[in-house]
């Protein structure tokens, strides 16, 4: 019985993977907390963030959490690289 359950979320792991590509995997709240400070330095640098941290963009997404902590990390940067008048 458990080895079926096990089977069952191994299919669905594979399935979900097929669907979102290769590239995406997936990022917990502790990794994304660990990880927002460089995505959103990035992300204000033009650049790809989420090609340097695969799979954040898609946790913030589907994370209202993370969400609010990451608009309110770049409310914060943007202010402090505003240039002061
Ligand atoms: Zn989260």
């Amino acid at each position: 019985m458990e080895g079926r359950t096990c089977n069952a979320r191994a299919e669905l792991t594979r399935t979900l993977s097929r669907l979102l590509g290769p590239a995406q995997r997936e990022v917990g709240c502790d990794e994304c907390f660990d990880e927002l400070d460089r995505y959103v330095e990035v992300e204000l640098a033009a650049a790809d963030a989420d090609r340097v941290v695969p799979g954040l963009r898609a946790h913030l997404e589907g994370c209202p959490a993370c969400r609010e902590e990451y608009e309110s990390l770049r409310v914060l940067v943007t202010t402090e690289q505003a240039p002061r008048a």
